[in-house]
């Protein structure tokens, strides 16, 4: 199966959708994650993805639509994934629905976690991720227990560079006029599950486990 979460940054899309693929035993695939990956590692991707993700900007449609179906369509990725991040715009989702369709499958459902925008300004402005296993912390809301340390691995906690108040803004903007159409389109199509994303994580997490509940992907 596969499912997309779909939410502007900020909206605890990743954070969300790492807690479902875990416990649906998916893999979960986040082209945030994989474009930092290669930045970190100085390969030819990380490279090219630089320049674009310190202005906010989507990176080329090409290259990030080739990265990602190279994970769905290498074998762990066969029977199913959690989508976190992509796609973000109309072209990125039609080439998805097109090479799904090759393989007889389709998206089987979209969360769209809402969060107004001014709620959005403030988590991006206190958010705090570990570098090693990407958690994510805020300094007032959801602090960890020591000082600039993860709770649940130990790793350095970061500040994103792309979380800076102009760039946060530029990262509203293109959410807004490239990835929001993406919520009409779905809809359309009858995938999309729309889950309010104020609360606590452990709050937000019980509506999606009920929504997909309701739709027979999650049991129990
Ligand atoms: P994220 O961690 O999902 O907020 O992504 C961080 C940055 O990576 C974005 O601001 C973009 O520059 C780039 N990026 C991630 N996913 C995509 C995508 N689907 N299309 C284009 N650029 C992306």
């Amino acid at each position: 199966m596969y499912i997309i979460f779909l939410g502007a940054p900020g909206a605890g899309k990743g954070t969300q959708a790492a807690v479902v693929a875990q416990k649906l035993r998916s893999a979960y695939i986040a082209s945030g994650d994989l474009f930092r990956q290669a930045l970190e590692q100085g390969t030819d991707l990380g490279i090219q993805a630089r320049a674009y993700m310190e202005k906010g900007q989507l990176v080329p449609d090409e290259i990030t639509t080739r990265m990602v179906l190279e994970k769905i369509e290498a074998p762990e990725g066969e029977a199913g994934a959690i989508l976190d991040g992509f796609p973000r715009n109309l072209e990125q989702a039609e080439a998805l629905d097109k090479a799904l369709a090759g393989k007889n499958r389709g998206i089987d459902k979209v969360v769209y976690i809402k969060v107004p925008e001014k709620e959005l300004q403030r988590r991006l402005g206190e958010r705090w991720v570990c570098r090693h296993c990407q958690a994510v912390y805020s300094a007032k809301k959801s602090p960890p227990g020591q000082n600039g340390k993860c709770d649940r691995c130990g790793g350095d906690l970061y500040q994103r560079p792309d979380d800076t108040a102009e760039t946060v803004q530029k990262r509203l903007e293109i959410y807004s006029t490239q990835t929001a159409p993406l919520i009409d389109y779905y809809a359309r199509k009858g995938r999309l599950l729309e889950i309010d994303g104020e609360g606590s994580v452990d709050e937000v997490t019980g509506r999606i486990e009920a929504a997909l509940h309701e739709e027979e992907f999650v049991t129990g």
